[in-house]
């Protein structure tokens, strides 16, 4: 294309929240066979809620939450957020709320004061965290986690935990002592646009895959509900990398689309990076381009702009 027809498109872009770095990002775009979505944040809204908690140990609800609660209260987990918030409302701590002074926004005051503190905090990456609570050592996470550090997880809970999972839902463990304690169902649901963008891309003969450190099933779920049949579930952090080069193998021009910190080498590496305006500044900055909508369409507007562009020319 003449430099005139990539600044036209680069504008065109711009003008549909699409920042484009570069002519090279650009001409590459069209050629693509392979869109990577991330799970969360990216194809999901990104904002997860507690649904349900089941407590198994004898101790009332509000006391197990207030464990886990203080125990999330040190994570940087999507997860966490939505614990301490649910266990804020539950304990009845519901704060005032406020207007900013142009009366656009409602902002929430959160109060942490009411949080037990917890001691000894490690993070397990891809499968929660370790602490200590009042004495108690307590361990919130994943399958994987209660297995690694010898929770027992009886036949009838893990019947739970499936029926959990099938519903497109994460289960978050609670141990308490070494004792399955209890368990909570955190919903994070697809972005509305999602289901049509996947079969936007698939008419355009575009393949989807979808990759998350989240587990197989609720993983399938989810993918299920957004129509993509190609899933990389409980990749760990820094794995995201080795599928998109995978994928490339076999010559095969892959973008990846994603949100969060470590997605960012997995941008990197793809042969298009495009990050959601909404997600962090590492994944931006490691991207060819940024969706500043956070809207997937944005997708399928950015491939369409450089099969334009590029054709016009051909
Ligand atoms: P993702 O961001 O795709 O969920 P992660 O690697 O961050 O991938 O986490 C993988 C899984 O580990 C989560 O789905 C969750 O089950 C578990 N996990 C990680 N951190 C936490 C946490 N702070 N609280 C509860 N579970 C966690
Ligand atoms: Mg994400």
């Amino acid at each position: 294309a003449t430099p005139t027809a990539v600044m036209v498109a680069t504008g065109v872009g711009a003008t549909n929240g699409i920042l484009i770095k570069g002519g090279d990002a650009l001409e590459r775009a069209q050629k693509i066979r392979c869109v990577v979505f991330d799970k969360t944040g990216t194809l999901t809204k990104g904002k997860p809620s507690v649904v349900s908690t089941w407590v198994f140990v004898k101790m009332d609800t509000a006391d197990f939450l207030s464990f886990v609660a203080a125990a999330e209260a040190s994570s940087e987990h999507p997860l966490a957020q939505a614990v301490i918030d649910y266990t804020h409302h539950f304990l009845g701590y519901d704060a005032p709320a406020y207007l900013t002074p142009d009366s656009s926004q409602v902002i929430k005051a959160k109060d942490t004061s009411w949080l037990k503190k917890a001691t000894a905090f490690e993070a397990i990456p891809g499968e929660g965290l370790t602490c200590e609570v009042e004495g108690k050592k307590i361990q919130v996470g994943n399958r994987k986690l209660m297995f690694e550090n010898g929770v027992e997880i009886s036949d009838s809970i893990e019947d739970y935990l499936q029926g959990v999972e099938k519903q497109a839902k994460t289960a978050v463990l609670v141990a308490m002592n070494g004792v399955l304690a209890g368990m909570l169902a955190i919903s994070d649901p697809l972005k509305q646009e999602a289901a049509v963008v996947i079969r936007g891309l698939n008419s355009m003969g575009i393949h989807c895959v979808m990759v998350t450190g989240d587990n197989q099933r609720t993983a399938n779920a989810i993918a299920q509900e957004a129509g993509i049949g190609d899933v990389k579930a409980e990749v760990l952090p820094g794995g995201k990398v080795d599928v998109i080069r995978e994928l490339q193998e076999n010559g095969t021009v892959v973008a990846m689309v994603g949100d969060g910190i470590n997605d960012s080498p997995a941008l990197a590496a793809a042969d298009v990076g495009m990050a959601i305006g909404a997600g962090t500044d590492i994944a931006i900055e490691a991207a060819d381009y940024v969706l500043m909508r956070s809207n997937l369409e944005d997708v399928i507007t950015a491939i369409d702009l450089s099969r334009k562009t590029f054709r016009r020319i051909q």
